[in-house]
């Protein structure tokens, strides 16, 4: 496979276009990786449908899988847990490559690092394009966590772990301790739906779920969640036990206040999901002084993240029951209905499996 298929993003509202450049050649420290496949993530949806900036021509895709293929003169050759990395390994690898020099890096901010390379973020320069998943190679640059996965895990599992799966363990670190805690999580997509596994996985006494739609609401309770609710029933006529940990993966504003009504004293509310411009939500800050709530922002994640997402991934029998939202896949050719497919609101994830013609 010399020359190769990738998909650009031009910057046409719900456009990409297909095309076919010749294969990468590595410089220094880059590692070469063969795409298996590669997630439509939600934020992918909001750049092509032009709700989220980004420089342009670029090629989008940020959950991705693939296998070793190359590597460039002084590329490391161990993955994140130390062990060997080889041609022809399945992998995964964080989201942003990382200098571990910087103040943010110093600080265990690898994902804010100033001199970061952000797959399926990077404008494509000539000689340097292949830094997204929708495409058939992959370019790794130096600092990337790299995590080796079994080949027998499928696709649909292994494929989110750079972003949703990571994601989710990043915020449950930041909630704190949360074993015999009661959780409430607004919004069941593909992050809400793994972090109700997650809770379990942690031992969460009770998980409430908020979420618009009602086949998410049917698949939470199959997860595992105590009790599923639309967010007009929060506000009218439901009453929740105090909540110990708030995850809000929506990105709504009225979640996050509907939310905060449940917030027990001592708290924790950790925000995901508003990773698109959006207006102020409001709070009263008295409420948060004498609730003694503590609320964090959680952006991407660090490797010990993605190590633990890919440890559960491909350890926990509970992890199984996400594999069903994964799909379909598509050829990157027909890129029109993988978008289609994308917006439907039965759609988790859809994405693109390279070998598929
Ligand atoms: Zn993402
Ligand atoms: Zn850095």
């Amino acid at each position: 496979m010399d020359n190769a298929n990738a998909l650009f993003f031009d910057g046409h509202a719900g456009r990409l276009r297909l095309a076919h450049l010749p294969r990468p050649i590595l410089k220094r420290g880059e590692t070469l990786v063969r795409v298996e496949a590669a997630t439509i993530c939600g934020s992918d949806v909001h750049t092509i449908h032009k709700r989220r900036e980004v420089l342009v021509p670029t090629i989008l895709g940020h959950e991705i899988l693939g296998f070793v293929e190359d590597f460039g003169e002084g590329a490391s050759r161990f993955d994140a847990r130390g062990g060997n990395l080889e041609i022809g390994d399945r992998v995964v690898w964080g989201v942003v490559a990382h200098c571990g020099a910087c103040g943010f890096c110093g600080r265990g901010l690898t994902q804010k690092c100033s001199r970061a390379t952000k797959y399926g973020h990077e404008k494509a320069e000539f000689g340097s394009e292949w830094t997204g998943g929708f495409g058939e190679w992959c370019v790794l640059a130096p600092g990337t966590t790299v995590v080796k996965v079994p080949i027998e895990i499928p696709a649909g599992l292994l494929c989110p772990a750079s972003c949703s799966t990571a994601t989710v363990f990043s915020a449950m670190e930041a909630a704190g301790d949360l074993s015999g805690k009661t959780f409430l999580i607004t919004g069941a997509g593909l992050l809400g739906a793994t972090a109700i596994l997650v809770s379990r996985f942690y031992g969460a006494k009770k998980i409430f779920v908020v979420e618009a739609l009602e086949h998410r609401r049917l698949k939470a309770m199959e997860l595992g969640a105590s009790d599923a609710f639309p967010p007009g029933d929060l506000l009218r006529n439901v009453e929740l036990p105090p909540i110990d940990v708030f995850l809000e993966f929506s990105g709504s504003n009225s979640a996050w206040e509907v939310g905060t009504r449940f917030l027990s004293t001592g708290g924790v509310a950790v925000l995901i999901g508003s990773v698109f411009p959006s207006k102020d939500a409001s709070i009263n800050l008295e409420t948060v002084v004498r609730r003694m709530w503590t609320i964090r922002g959680v952006h991407n994640y660090g490797p010990r993240h993605l190590i633990r997402a890919v440890d559960f991934l491909t350890n926990s029998e509970m992890a199984l029951s996400l594999t069903g939202l994964v799909g379909p896949w598509f050829a990157m050719g027909q890129y029109t209905e993988a978008l289609e497919q994308a917006v439907k609101p039965e759609t988790y994830r859809t994405g693109f499996l390279m070998d598929r013609k």
